[in-house]
C-alpha cells in the first residue's frame, strides 16, 4: 500500500464495468467496431490552473498585464488568420499550376499526337505520381495527416488529446497531400483539409508565440496565455479561417467551429473567431488577385470569381415559388438517403480497411490502385460515351474532340479536364442544354464511387467538394427532367436545383445544417435562396439521421476516440455517479513525505489525484457502503507532481527569486504537448525520500466535484460544458468517495445504446 487507496500499476474501474466489460478499456481492439473507446486517447484538461502560485502572480502582474495579454491575444488571432490565409494561397496555386499542366498534356494527346493506349499510359501516369508522392509522404513521414482530418478538429474542440495533432511536420505533409489528391483527380478535396490545416496553423503559431516570449520580458505578458483552454480557442478560429478562405464564407465558418464545437462556446470567443475568419477571407482572395491577374481570360476578373465560391446567383433568374416546396423536401429525403448510403458503404470499407489494409505496403498499393483505376474509367467513360456537344461555346481549352465531328467535343470529357471548382460553377451556371442526362449520370456514379474509394485512403482528401459535385450532378438531371415536363417551373436555368442537390447530399453526409446554410449563402451571394436551402438541408439531416450518424460521427466512433456527443444518453437520470465513478480512489495527503509521492506515482498510472487531508473512513449512502479517502483539500495532476519532483521544487522557499520560474515549468506541465506523455519512472536520491514536501501551494484548491448522488446526464454536461478531464466525488462531509474521468462517461453512452438495441454486453476495448 502506497498511498490513500492506491493500487500497484491497477487502473480502477467502475462499477459498471461488469455490465460492460469495460475492464478492457486499456488493451488493444480485438474487433473493429464502433461501439468500443480507445485507451491511446488521452483527455486533455481545459479546467484553468488556478493554484496559490498563480493567484499570487496575477496580483503581482497587476491590470496592466491583463491589458497586455489581450493585446496579445489578438495579435496572435490576426497572425494566425493571415498564415492560414497564406497556406490557403499556396496550395491553390500549386494546385491550379499542376492541374492545368496535365489537363493541357492529356488534351493535347488525345486530340493531336498519339494513339488510345498511349494516352491512357499518359493518363495512369498523370494519375499515379501525384498519388504515390501524396500517400508515400503520409505513411512514411507523418501518418496523422491522412483524411480530411475534420474528426479530428471536432474531437480536439471537444477535449480529447489528438498525437501531433499541432506538429508543423504534420502541416507540411498535409499540406503536399492535399495538393496530391487534386493533381492526381481523386474523389478528394482540398475543402475539408484546409479546415484542419487552419487549425493546425492555429496550434503551430500559437505555439510559436509561447516560445518567443517565455524566456524574456514578455513572460509575464504570455504567461496567462498558455495553457490548452486558449490554444484550444485559437484552433478553434483557425479552423474557422481555413474554412473561411476555402469557401469565401467567414460567417459560415465561425458557425462551422461553433457547430462542432459548441461544448465550450462563449460570445467572446465567437467574436475572436469571427474576426479571424474575416481576416482569412480577405486575405486569401487579395493574395488570389494579384497572383492570377495574367490570366488567360483577362475578361474574367478572378474577384469576381472567388469572391462567391460557387458565382453569383442572379437574383433575377434565381427564384422559387411556394409551389416547389414539395420539390424542396424530396430533393432533401433523396440526399439524406444518398448521403446514408454514402456513410453506410464507407463504414464497412473502413472495416475491411482496417482489417485487411494493415501495412504500409498494402495501403500504398491501395492508393496506386485507385489512381490507376480513375485514370482508367476517365478515359473509358469518354471513349464509351460518345455525347458530342455542340450547342455551347465553351473554353477549347476545357474539353477534348475525341471522335466528335469537327465544331464540338466530348460531352464527358470536360467532367475530367477541368478542376473541381470550375466543374461545380459550370454545373451551377451553365444553361439547361449544356449537360445531357447521360453524362451527367454517369459521371456522378462514378464520382460516387471514387469519392467513396478515396476517402479512407492514407492521404489528405476532404469530401466537401466531391459531394458537392455528386450532389449538383443529380440536382442538374432533377432540372432536366423537371423542364421536360413542365417547362414553365424553372425557366431555362437549372442553377438552383443543381445548388439544392448539392445542398442536400452534401447536408446527407456531414449533418450539419445551420453553417451549411450560411456557407451556401455567402458562397453564392444570394440570400434569396435561403428559405429552400434550409428545408433542403434540414430534411438531408432528418432523414440521413434516421438511418446512420453523419460522416464525421461515424469515423470517430470508428476510431474510438472518447467524444462526448452534445447530449447525454437518453433515460439515464436514474443512474447516479455512485454507479460508474472508480470508487478505489488513489488519493494523495497534502502533507507527505516525498519518497511516498514518489512510490505512489511510480506504482499508479492516473493523471490526476485528489489531495486530501484526515484518514481513511466508511460512509453508508442508500444500502452501499462506502469508502471514504479523507476530506478533500484540492485536486493535482501527475504533470504537475513529475515537475515538483524533477526540478527538486520542494527544496527551496516557494517564493525564493525563482518564484517565475518554478511557475513556468508549472504551467507548462498542465498544457500538453504533440505526443501523448509518457509515463515516466522517478527516481530520487535516499536521503531526500524522508523530506516532508506540502502540497498545498501547487494544488487546484477548488477542483470540480459531484456528489454521490449526482445523476450521469448533470455530470455528462459538467464535463461537456466545461471541457474537464476529471471530476472527484464526494460524500456529504466533503470526503473523496471516488473519481470520475471522460472515458467513464464516453464507454457509458456506448452500453446504453447498445443496451437499448437489445444487445446484452458490449465491445468496450
Ligand atoms: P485520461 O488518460 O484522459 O486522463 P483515463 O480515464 O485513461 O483518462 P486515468 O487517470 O488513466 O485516465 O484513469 C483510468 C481509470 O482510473 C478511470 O476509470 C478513472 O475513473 C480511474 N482513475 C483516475 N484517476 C484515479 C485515481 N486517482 N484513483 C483511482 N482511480 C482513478
Amino acid at each position: 500500500m502506497t498511498g490513500v487507496g492506491c493500487i500497484n500499476h491497477n487502473r480502477e474501474r467502475s462499477s459498471l464495468s461488469t455490465v460492460s466489460n469495460a475492464s478492457a478499456l486499456n488493451s488493444k481492439p480485438r474487433s473493429h467496431s464502433i461501439n468500443y473507446v480507445s485507451s491511446d486517447y488521452e483527455s486533455l484538461d481545459y479546467d484553468h490552473y488556478e493554484s496559490e502560485l498563480t493567484v499570487r502572480e496575477e496580483k503581482l502582474n497587476g491590470y496592466k498585464t491583463v491589458v497586455a495579454s489581450n493585446v496579445i491575444r489578438w495579435l496572435i488571432y490576426f497572425s494566425i488568420a493571415i498564415c492560414t490565409a497564406v497556406v490557403g494561397i499556396f496550395i491553390d496555386t500549386v494546385i491550379e499550376y499542376f492541374c492545368n499542366w496535365k489537363f493541357q498534356s492529356i488534351r493535347y494527346c488525345i486530340d493531336v499526337k498519339y494513339s488510345t493506349v498511349e494516352c491512357l499510359i499518359i493518363w495512369i501516369l498523370f494519375t499515379v505520381l501525384p498519388t504515390t508522392v501524396g500517400c508515400c509522404v503520409v505513411l512514411f513521414m507523418e501518418p496523422s495527416a491522412a483524411g480530411s482530418g475534420i474528426p479530428f478538429v471536432i474531437s480536439y474542440l471537444n477535449g480529447i488529446r489528438i498525437p501531433r495533432m499541432t506538429a508543423v511536420r504534420c502541416l507540411l505533409v498535409k499540406v503536399i497531400s492535399v495538393v496530391c489528391v487534386c493533381i492526381a483527380g481523386l474523389g478528394g478535396g482540398k475543402e475539408g483539409p484546409l479546415i484542419h490545416i487552419g487549425a493546425m496553423v492555429g496550434g503551430s503559431v500559437v505555439e510559436a508565440w509561447w516560445k518567443s516570449l517565455r524566456n524574456g520580458p514578455g513572460r509575464k505578458i504570455i504567461g496567462p496565455l498558455q495553457n490548452d483552454r486558449e490554444r484550444r480557442d485559437m484552433m478553434a478560429a483557425g479552423a474557422a479561417a481555413g474554412l473561411s478562405a476555402a469557401f469565401g464564407s467567414p460567417v459560415g465558418g465561425t458557425l462551422m467551429s461553433l457547430e462542432e464545437g459548441t461544448s465550450f462556446w462563449s460570445s467572446s470567443l465567437m467574436w475572436k473567431v469571427f474576426f479571424c475568419a474575416a481576416i482569412a477571407f480577405p486575405t486569401y482572395n487579395a493574395g488570389k488577385n494579384v497572383l492570377f491577374t495574367n490570366n488567360t481570360n483577362p475578361s474574367e476578373s478572378v474577384h469576381s470569381k472567388s469572391i462567391y465560391f460557387f458565382g453569383k446567383f442572379n437574383e433575377n433568374t434565381i427564384y422559387f415559388s411556394y409551389s416547389e416546396f414539395p420539390i424542396f423536401i424530396i430533393f432533401g429525403i433523396f440526399g439524406g438517403l444518398l448521403g446514408a448510403l454514402f456513410v453506410n458503404i464507407n463504414y464497412r470499407l473502413s472495416i475491411f480497411r482496417m482489417k485487411h489494409v494493415i501495412s504500409n505496403r498494402k495501403k500504398l498499393m491501395e492508393s496506386v490502385f485507385v489512381a490507376v483505376f480513375v485514370a482508367i474509367i476517365n478515359l473509358t467513360s469518354m471513349i464509351l460515351l460518345s455525347n458530342c456537344q455542340t450547342k455551347l461555346e465553351i473554353s477549347s481549352s476545357n474539353v477534348v474532340q475525341m471522335y466528335c465531328p469537327a465544331g464540338s467535343y466530348n460531352e464527358i470529357s470536360s467532367f475530367w479536364l477541368r478542376t473541381q471548382e470550375e466543374n461545380i460553377r459550370s454545373f451551377f451556371h451553365y444553361p439547361i442544354e449544356a449537360y445531357s442526362v447521360v453524362p451527367l449520370l454517369v459521371y456522378c456514379v462514378i464520382y460516387f464511387i471514387l469519392t467513396e474509394l478515396t476517402v479512407g485512403l492514407n492521404m489528405s482528401a476532404g469530401l466537401f467538394l466531391p459531394s458537392l459535385l455528386i450532389g449538383a450532378a443529380w440536382g442538374r438531371i432533377a432540372s432536366i427532367v423537371i423542364h421536360y415536363y413542365s417547362p414553365g417551373t424553372i425557366g431555362n436555368d437549372p442553377g438552383k436545383y443543381a445548388l439544392l442537390g448539392a445542398a442536400a447530399q452534401l447536408g446527407g453526409i456531414v449533418r450539419t445544417t445551420i453553417s451549411l446554410t450560411v456557407v451556401f449563402i455567402e458562397a453564392t451571394g444570394n440570400v434569396q435562396f435561403l428559405l429552400p436551402l434550409m428545408i433542403t438541408l434540414f430534411t438531408a439531416k432528418w432523414t440521413g439521421d434516421f438511418f446512420t450518424d453523419g460522416i464525421y460521427e461515424m469515423q470517430i466512433k470508428l476510431s474510438g476516440v472518447p467524444l462526448l456527443v452534445s447530449e447525454p444518453p437518453p433515460l439515464t437520470s436514474d443512474i447516479t455517479t455512485e454507479d460508474f465513478m472508480s470508487d478505489t480512489v488513489c488519493a494523495i495527503p497534502h502533507i507527505l513525505m516525498v519518497g511516498k509521492l514518489v512510490d505512489i506515482l511510480n506504482n499508479t498510472k492516473h493523471n490526476g489525484f485528489p489531495v486530501v487531508a484526515s484518514k481513511v473512513c466508511f460512509c453508508r449512502t442508500r444500502n452501499i457502503e462506502h469508502k471514504c479517502y479523507g476530506l478533500l483539500k484540492g485536486f493535482i495532476l501527475r504533470s504537475q507532481l513529475n515537475v515538483i519532483l524533477e526540478h527538486n521544487l520542494y527544496l527551496t522557499p516557494l517564493h525564493d527569486e525563482n518564484y517565475c520560474k518554478k511557475l513556468e515549468l508549472l504551467r507548462k506541465s498542465t498544457y500538453t504537448c504533440h505526443d501523448t506523455q509518457q509515463f515516466q519512472r522517478l527516481k530520487v536520491d535516499e536521503d531526500e525520500r524522508s523530506i516532508v514536501i506540502d502540497l498545498r501551494p501547487y494544488m487546484n484548491s477548488a477542483p470540480y466535484i459531484v456528489r454521490l448522488e449526482t445523476s450521469l446526464p448533470r455530470t455528462f454536461r459538467l464535463f461537456r460544458t466545461l471541457g474537464l478531464r476529471h471530476i472527484v466525488v464526494i460524500n456529504n462531509t466533503n470526503e473523496v468517495v471516488g473519481i470520475i474521468t471522460r472515458k467513464d462517461l464516453a464507454k457509458f453512452r456506448l452500453w446504453r445504446k447498445a443496451a437499448t438495441m437489445g444487445l446484452k454486453e458490449v465491445n468496450v476495448y
